[in-house]
């Protein structure tokens, strides 16, 4: 396959918060890792949160944004050395990998996702919205057969990042009862990672009745979705369930005032939705209940390679809408209007 020198992508310039479609260098391979060729990449809510930032020293002046991406790999490193990497073979890739190295503060305690100095592919350095990317092995998981690119790219992060706080950050179990806020990009999956993957009773509420349809469709029962428009508390009092751990996929004032009544003594709260950024905790509930908060932040290697096994098998099933990279400042626009649905990858 023949690479050519030069590439377009979305880049992020400094004073700039609109993304800006430039031809620039194709990167090299890098050493240890891999030149890949972009399948698709997908669109996050927080793209727009990037372009907007610019107070953040250890970002680049100008870096290609996305950071959901799969490709296919088109160069191999000369230092690696592991066999599932394959020139033609599909990677799905993981934007923050970490260092790995044994002296970082962070990634020496299993926290690889906060890593301080290890890439950060869209998020201030050089992500996905391109035809080509570097990246190390490290950030790169082989596809299994039968998952398209489209939900490999969106995998590494909507559904990564809901696994993560769900099977490893709030350890549901099978026999717990499990209320869960909100069935957008992140709660669908969540949804289907509690319902169809551990198997634990889900309650669900959303705004939205399509988004409740969707989860009746997904095989909740009736019974344990809420109307819009009914007071959460007053139903769970009525109904007598005892909910073990909430899921709060939205972070509304609302939802989290909600969260804290309903769930059970000894009960936990998973929080991931920043609807809003400060919420109030009612101190002397959260003792007398003996509360415990769980909060949760994007996902790990290994969180990418379960989920992708579980998207390979049909037991989590992302819903994805597909695009054109050279239209991604419309579906950004969109996706802040809330005028899509699901995640929306972008196909180079
Ligand atoms: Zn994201
Ligand atoms: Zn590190």
């Amino acid at each position: 396959m023949s690479i050519p020198a030069t590439m377009h992508a979305w880049r992020k310039h400094k004073g700039n918060s609109v993304p800006v479609w430039e031809e620039i260098p194709v990167p090299s391979v890098p050493p240890t890792g891999l030149l890949v060729k972009l399948l698709a990449s997908g669109v996050c809510h927080s793209d727009q949160a990037l372009l907007d930032v610019e107070d953040r020293p250890q970002f680049n002046d100008v870096y290609t944004l996305g950071h959901e991406g799969c490709g296919e790999i088109v160069g191999i490193g000369p230092q690696v050395t592991d066999p599932r990497f394959e020139i033609g073979g599909k990677v799905a890739l993981l934007a923050v990998p970490g260092c790995g190295l044994d002296t970082c503060s962070e990634c020496s305690r299993d926290l690889a996702q906060l890593c301080p100095s290890g890439m950060h592919h869209g998020i201030g350095q050089d992500g996905f919205y391109a035809e080509y990317v570097g990246i190390d092995v490290r950030g790169a998981v082989p596809l299994p057969d039968g998952v398209p690119p489209e939900v490999g790219a969106i995998a590494t992060d909507a559904v990564t990042t809901a696994y993560h706080g769900i099977v490893r950050r709030a350890r549901v179990q099978a026999t717990e009862t499990v209320f869960l806020f909100g069935l957008g990009g992140l709660g669908f999956n969540a949804l289907q990672i509690v319902h169809s993957h551990i198997g634990a009773r889900v309650l669900v509420s959303d705004l939205r009745p399509e988004k409740l349809a969707a989860a009746r469709a997904l095989g909740v029962p009736k019974a344990d979705i809420i109307p819009p428009g009914t007071s959460i508390p007053d139903f769970i009092t009525e109904h007598g369930v005892q909910i073990d751990t909430v899921l709060e996929f939205v972070g509304a004032a609302q939802t989290f005032a909600d969260a804290q009544r309903i769930v059970r003594p000894g009960g936990k709260i998973l929080c991931i939705g920043t609807g809003e950024r400060v919420n109030k905790l009612d101190m002397k509930n959260g003792i007398r209940k003996r509360l415990e908060f769980v909060f949760s932040y994007g996902g790990q290697y290994r969180d990418l390679q379960d989920v992708l096994g579980l998207t390979a098998k049909g037991i989590i099933r992302p819903r994805v809408k597909m695009g054109k990279l050279n239209e991604f400042p419309r579906f950004l626009r969109e996706l802040g209007e809330g005028g899509v649905e699901d995640r929306v990858a972008l196909v180079i």
